[in-house]
């Protein structure tokens, strides 16, 4: 087993640090806490893919950079770090080009991954529905065929970003009959066709960030269904494994690690800085031995995917892990900074910009999104202990 990161990947940790310092004193963006799925900002996007740095890992044919996970995971990694605003192609970067590729017809792969590549292409994740979260074979969005097309309707709810997206990845029924895991099919839908309304929902924070989208005899050309028609399901499987198993589990809310730190050192009680209280230092260095575990799971994730592996139980593992971590940082950032750490970022008292109010806000929502943990320890306990399903 070898740490050590090449002379090649520190050199490339060092060009994305100095990207990212350039842009903060540009003023492109602010740290913020949960960027990568709340801060869209076309034009960061654009300067990211003008660095080549959209599609790293995939293949040099389609506009790609041929390079491999560990090195997509040290540019997200440094991303988070910096608390940059790289949600409008984070999606698409890190599950759905690599859909498109795997199960994509060769049209799709030559009409969409450029698009995604160039930051032209932002794509949200149409999967939950009201009645369908953990559950997502119980979804009931119809897509019928209907001529040259596919026609449909239905309810998506969660849906992060759609109100900045131009494509949303579709999950739908397309054999009602079928057992309901056999029915399911995929689709890439622009967000513009006539039939789609998007409606912000206000979040725990106060935020806009994810959305009820309603079809409403949607038309969609059949040459975008996704891979087989009603192979949908075992498909999505083997996307949820990337969506869950990215650094953004466990660095969301990074600018947060950071600031807590320096107001620790920076701030006095009773004439000495709270960085020599040795409760606040053990604290403090609890959260780093879990960081620090977390980040490894991580990287071993990566590496299993440069295998050429899908990670499975791997991806479970550290999602359950990491999000443990990101709420519990949050939860002792609050705890350190007293009463004032409850402020939100408007109010004029309000420590380290707000970053704790928010970030212990939104790490609720860390442990649903792209499945429970309950969902996540169930995987771990079939897949990797083989105990039988429930
Ligand atoms: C911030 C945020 C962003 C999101 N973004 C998106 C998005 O962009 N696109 C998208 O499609 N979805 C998105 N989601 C939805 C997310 O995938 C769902 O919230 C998640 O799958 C859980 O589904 P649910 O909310 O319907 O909860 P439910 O499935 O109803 O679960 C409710 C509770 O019951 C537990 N539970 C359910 N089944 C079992 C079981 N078999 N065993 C043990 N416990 C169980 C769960 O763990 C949970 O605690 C987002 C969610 C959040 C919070």
């Amino acid at each position: 087993m070898d740490f050590k990161f090449s002379e090649e990947q520190n050199k490339f940790r060092q060009e994305v640090r100095d990207f990212l310092e350039e842009e903060l004193r540009q003023g492109t963006f602010q740290p913020s806490c949960d960027a990568w799925i709340t801060g869209f900002s076309p034009e960061f996007t654009k300067k990211v893919a003008a660095k080549g740095w959209i599609g790293l890992t995939w293949p040099k044919e389609y506009g790609g950079q041929g390079r491999n996970y560990v090195d997509r995971l040290i540019l997200t990694e440094e991303m988070l770090r910096y608390g940059a605003p790289a949600a409008c192609h984070w999606f698409a970067d890190r599950q759905i080009g690599g859909a498109i590729l795997h199960y994509g017809t060769e049209e799709q792969k030559k009409e969409l991954l450029p698009k995604i590549i160039k930051g032209e292409a932002y794509v949200g994740l149409g999967m939950s529905e009201p009645e369908a979260g953990s559950d997502l074979a119980s979804l009931q969005t119809r897509a019928v065929e209907d001529g040259d097309d596919y026609v449909i309707d239905g309810q998506k709810v969660w849906t992060s970003g759609a109100h900045y997206m131009n494509y949303v990845y579709l999950v739908a029924r397309t054999d009602p009959e079928a057992p309901k895991h056999r029915g399911i099919s995929e689709f890439i839908v622009e967000t513009n066709l006539p039939g789609i309304t998007i409606r912000p929902l206000t979040d725990i924070t106060g935020g806009q960030h994810f959305n009820e989208v309603f079809f409403d005899g949607v038309r969609v050309p059949q040459k975008y269904l996704i891979g087989e028609k009603n192979k949908g399901f075992y498909q999505i499987l083997n996307q949820l494994d990337y969506e869950r198993s990215g650094m953004e589990r466990l660095m969301a809310n990074y600018p947060l690690f950071e600031a807590i730190i320096q107001f620790t050192k920076e701030t006095k009680q009773n004439g000495k800085p709270l960085s020599q209280d040795p409760l606040i230092r053990s604290k403090l260095a609890q959260l780093k031995i879990e960081f620090e575990v977390g980040r490894l799971q991580i990287y071993r994730v990566a590496v299993v995917m440069d295998e050429g592996r899908a990670p499975n139980w791997e991806s479970a593992l550290s999602k359950v892990y990491c999000t443990a971590f990101e709420q519990h940082l949050a939860s002792t950032a609050i705890a350190i900074l007293g009463l004032y750490g409850q402020l939100s970022p408007e109010s004029k008292w309000v420590p380290i910009r707000g970053l704790a109010h928010d970030s212990y806000l939104s790490s609720k929502g860390y442990s649903l999104q792209a499945g429970t943990s309950e969902i996540l320890k169930n995987i771990l306990a079939m897949r990797k202990l083989e105990l039988p399903s429930q």
